[in-house]
């Protein structure tokens, strides 16, 4: 069997914005015309491929269909015009089953047009349809909700629409000149052919208003606008002992007390490394530095933290937030809290607004609160 495929793109495309007509626009780095009839020239049961374009848009499409075994007629003032030119270029070499569709639908599927071929016959056409989901009201021009409409019995109607090439020529050249309807199943049934609605394609949508463009790309490229965000925690503690400065947040903060540990016992930088390597399964610090082994010794936990940073980046990871909570009597930490979240910054190459430093004392209680110790609890978000 025959099939051939018109693919309507004549139009301005102006309710979408822009100064490129919709079709030409890009979707994904390619441009939705282009998409639409790449769509049809890959498909095994399409034979001619005729794309419908404006004149003016000539050097425009010339641009986008490189190389693409595609036979292009330009279109009239109406819809219905536009595929009356298209049918015109088939009329020598009839096929057996013309599909016609709209440029603007870039995401019809492969399937659907197997499905609506496998629905058509000699006799009826076939179109995809969506029930309806939302309530149907008739609005007035002051946007005042009015009646009901009822919504049993109806769909919206998609393309591709599929039909027998003969009858449905014959019905566009029994039309007035000037004749302009909505689809081609309308003019199919001036004619009285039947035709089958099937199930349609949410994704087939046609790319009409603003905001369609944007999320027909979160289609075609998922990670776009999508990103699987992950939380990971950590938390330490180090021993206060007397001293003159201590690190903390990778700022030193001096004073009388100091912290005791292996490397320069920066707590903050030891929870926020845990809880970077939390976000990949990655253990925990010690499994990367044991405290066991001298060459950790008085060593600046930025090394730590980068070996997270560096294990993070070989799985895509990317850190998108940081927050830190230090549990403590002394030192006071809201004077350092500025520098901190610079100093985090740069060490996390994030934007300082992303980095979150709280404190907190506990009343007094426990070792934190007797100042024997000091505590870091460390949450970060990674997307992957
Ligand atoms: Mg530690």
């Amino acid at each position: 069997m025959n099939c051939a495929v018109i693919v309507v793109g004549a139009g301005r495309g102006t309710r979408h914005g822009g100064e490129v007509p919709k079709q030409y626009q890009l979707l994904g780095g390619t441009p939705v015309f282009t998409r639409t009839l790449m769509t049809f020239l890959n498909h095994n049961r399409i034979n001619t491929v005729i794309a419908v374009i404006a004149e003016d848009a000539a050097p425009l499409f010339t641009s986008i269909s490189e190389g693409l075994a595609v036979r292009t007629v330009f279109g009239g003032a109406s819809r219905t015009a536009s595929v009356r030119a298209g049918l015109a270029a088939l009329a020598d070499t009839p096929p057996d089953l013309l599909l016609i569709h709209d440029a603007a639908r870039p995401l019809v599927s492969e399937s659907l047009i197997t499905r609506l071929i496998e629905a058509a016959s000699p006799e009826a056409g076939a179109a995809p349809g969506m029930a309806l989901s939302d309530a149907l009201k008739k609005v007035d021009h002051t946007a005042q909700a009015g009646e009901d409409v009822a919504r049993a019995g109806l769909v919206s109607v998609q393309t591709p629409q599929v039909f027998p090439f003969a009858p449905l020529y014959k019905a566009y050249k029994a039309l007035a000149d000037n004749e302009d309807l909505p689809d081609d199943l309308a003019v199919a049934r001036t004619a009285g052919m039947k035709c089958k609605i099937i199930p349609g394609d949410v994704d087939n949508f046609k790319i009409t208003n603003p905001g369609d463009l944007e999320r027909a790309e979160r289609i075609v490229q998922p990670q776009n606008g999508f990103q699987l965000c992950v939380t990971g925690t950590g938390y330490d503690v180090h021993r206060l002992i007397p001293g003159t400065q201590m690190m903390l947040g990778g700022v030193p903060i001096k004073g009388d007390l100091a912290l005791l540990g292996h490397s320069d016992a920066d707590a903050a930088l030891h929870a926020l490394t845990d809880a970077l390597l939390g976000t990949i399964g990655a253990g925990d610090i010690g499994d990367h530095f044991p405290p066991s082994d001298p060459q950790w010794k008085n060593v600046d936990s930025t090394v730590f933290l980068q070996k997270a940073l560096d294990l993070l980046g070989q799985q895509s990871a990317c850190v998108r937030h940081v927050d830190l909570t230090i549990i403590c009597e002394k030192p006071k930490i809201k004077p350092h809290r500025a520098a901190m979240r610079a100093r985090l910054g740069e060490l996390l190459g994030l934007d300082p607004s992303h980095i979150s430093v709280k404190a907190t004392t506990t009343e007094g209680l426990g070792y934190t609160g007797r100042g024997e110790g000091l505590a870091v609890m460390a949450t970060v978000t990674v997307s992957r």
